[in-house]
């Protein structure tokens, strides 16, 4: 009953009560409309066939025939009468068959349906709702983020204020998710923020702003913005975000230092306190064709290569493993030891030049990347970027045959390839390689689910937006105990487990147990850090252990040995 009458209040608020006014006057016209067929009705029966009719005849007369049921019990037999009736039967057609129906809908039925829509996906959280993740914005970075936060069982809700867009991923994926505006009061409350464990701002910088303050207003609740302006950060900061991420600026980056070689340097990925996770490009080292026995990394650097990429693989490496040009190696030590790295492969004299195909922001970051090095790029773009005055791009379309040809493409190092759109990237990846087959191919992909058809293209390193974007709001949430390389591996920080103190790391059995290698061992008061340790390395309390593994075996790892609740 409750809920009936709660449906029918519907008709009485805002533009529905409107369009009810409208619809009132309409049937007034209409019952105007049958109470003067009816009066003629009753005159042109009297005065054409002599016959007198009742006032309640004549509107039962004109009914049916407006509604074309016409019994036929009554009927004229002149021809003025008959130019009557069929008069009455269009109208009929036309008043009642045709606009009446068509405005129901159009004005009650819709919007009813449209509301009910909007209201299945604006219910306020339980009350006993926390520890929830609150995420505005939908795109494929954090459609990826939330994908991640299933699969490890972190509750979270997403926010959008695209009906149709709230409605699909609600039935494609099975989050939650709440259709409104991040500015409306009540749906900030019925959000529970203040129980919240983050929110995550992903829309345009002022809206993120906006949820800044918004949320700060209410609670303490950490806030973490992803920012497309890098300038925007220290505004975002004052409006109380806790932790602002130039996402563009950060891939654009990613991009560049793949794309050279020029004095090849380490990229530091991450930090777990003193130990740096980074890559270093095998290309232009002295190790390309050598196995890992022989390049003697750790003797000579104190560096342990923890893992290998190639073309977008990542593969454990073992002594024999052969390193090749195109490879990148993942490695785990200290800043001396990187240092040490960087050393020995040393500043190369190699002649750089790189193009850089698209000039939005991330192409724009990648540029100021190189400038700093500095390594000579050729920028491309089929327009001005209104934001940047540091670049003087090459006006043209990319994907124009000539354009790359013209430009010498085939004398180039290295080619960044960042627009917006990963069918234009696979084309000018599989261009770029086929005008010059030893380029090296750095490219953006838009959506996760486009990588594939980078590397089958042609690429050398495909960097996901989503991916990257996923990981850092992962590393975020999860106060870095974890960082993401790929979708398929991770590193993870885990104190020692109860039980093994005292034992070595062999006598542990950690890694048939749960599939995850240790990577490191890091103190966690004062001491050094020991990277790679010895299988007859003794284990203590005293150091925290890296692990790196796939999220399964991290899952498995944490059902074996579950974490106290306060860690
Ligand atoms: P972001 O800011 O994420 O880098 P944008 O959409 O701003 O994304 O950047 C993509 C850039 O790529 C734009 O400046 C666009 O003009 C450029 N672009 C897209 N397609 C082509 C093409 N075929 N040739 C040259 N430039 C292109
Ligand atoms: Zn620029």
């Amino acid at each position: 009953m409750k809920s009936i009458a709660s449906e029918l209040a519907y008709f009485l608020r805002g533009r529905a009560r409107q369009n009810l006014k409208l619809l009132l006057t309409y049937c007034a016209f209409l019952i105007g409309l049958i109470l003067i067929y009816a009066t003629i009705f009753r005159v042109l029966m009297l005065h054409l066939e002599g016959r007198e009719f009742t006032m309640i005849a004549g509107i039962y007369w004109t009914i049916t025939v407006m509604t074309t049921l016409g019994f036929g019990d009554i009927t004229f037999h002149t021809d003025l009468g008959y130019i009557f009736a069929t008069l009455v039967t269009v109208s009929g057609v036309i008043f009642l068959l045709i606009i009446l129906p068509f405005g129901m809908v159009s004005l009650f039925i819709a919007p009813w349906i449209e509301d009910r829509l909007r209201h299945a996906h604006r219910r306020d959280l339980p009350e006993d709702t926390s520890g929830h993740v609150v995420v505005f914005g939908v795109d494929p970075v954090t459609q990826s983020f939330m994908r991640r936060l299933k699969a490890r069982h972190i509750p979270f809700v997403a926010v959008t204020g695209d009906l149709q867009q709230a409605q699909l991923l609600a039935e494609e994926t099975g989050f939650k998710v709440v259709y409104g505006s991040p500015t409306e009061p009540k749906i900030l409350d019925g959000l529970r923020i203040a129980a919240a464990r983050q929110v995550i701002a992903n829309l345009s910088d002022p809206e993120n702003t906006n949820i800044c303050l918004a949320v700060r207003a209410r609670c303490n609740t950490p806030v973490t913005a992803i920012v497309d302006d890098p300038e925007h950060v220290g505004l975002m900061r004052l409006a109380g975000a806790s932790q602002t991420i130039p996402l563009k600026k950060i891939l654009g980056n990613y991009l560049a230092t793949r794309s050279t070689t020029c004095g090849v340097q380490a990229h530091v990925l991450d930090t777990f306190g003193a130990l740096l996770i980074a890559e270093i490009a095998v290309h232009g080292t002295p190790f390309v064709g050598q196995t890992l026995a022989q390049a003697q990394i750790r003797q000579r650097t104190g560096l342990a290569v923890i893992g290998i990429w190639n073309r977008g693989r990542f593969s454990l490496p073992q002594a024999e493993t052969i390193l090749d040009d195109k490879d990148l190696m993942l490695l785990a030590g200290t800043r001396q030891q990187l240092d040490a790295m960087e050393e020995l492969t040393g500043e190369q004299p190699a002649e750089d030049l790189v193009f850089i195909l698209g000039h939005g922001r991330i192409g724009c970051a990648a540029a100021h990347f190189l400038d700093k090095r500095p390594v000579p790029f050729i920028l491309v773009d089929r327009e001005i970027n209104p934001n940047c005055e540091d670049h003087i791009p090459v006006i043209g379309d990319a994907t124009t045959p000539q354009i790359l040809r013209q430009l010498r493409v085939n004398e180039a190092r290295g080619v960044i390839i960042t627009t917006n759109d990963d069918s234009t990237n696979v084309f000018l990846t599989l261009n770029s390689r086929h005008l010059n087959p030893n380029i090296r191919i750095v490219a953006r992909a838009n959506h996760e689910e486009n990588v594939e058809q980078l590397y089958s293209a042609g690429a050398d390193f495909v960097v996901s937006n989503a991916s990257v974007g996923a990981s850092i709001l992962s590393n975020a949430i999860e106060r870095k105990e974890t960082i993401f390389l790929t979708e398929g591996i991770g590193i993870f920080l885990r104190p020692l487990p109860p039980g093994l103190d005292g034992k070595t790391i062999l006598e542990s059995r950690l890694r048939p147990q749960t599939g995850c290698s240790i990577v490191a061992m890091i103190p966690n008061e004062r001491g050094h850090i020991i990277v790679s340790p010895a299988p007859e390395t003794t284990l203590t309390t005293k150091m925290d252990l890296l692990f790196i593994g796939t999220p399964a075996q991290e899952e498995t790892f944490d059902r074996l040995y579950p974490r106290p609740a306060s860690s």
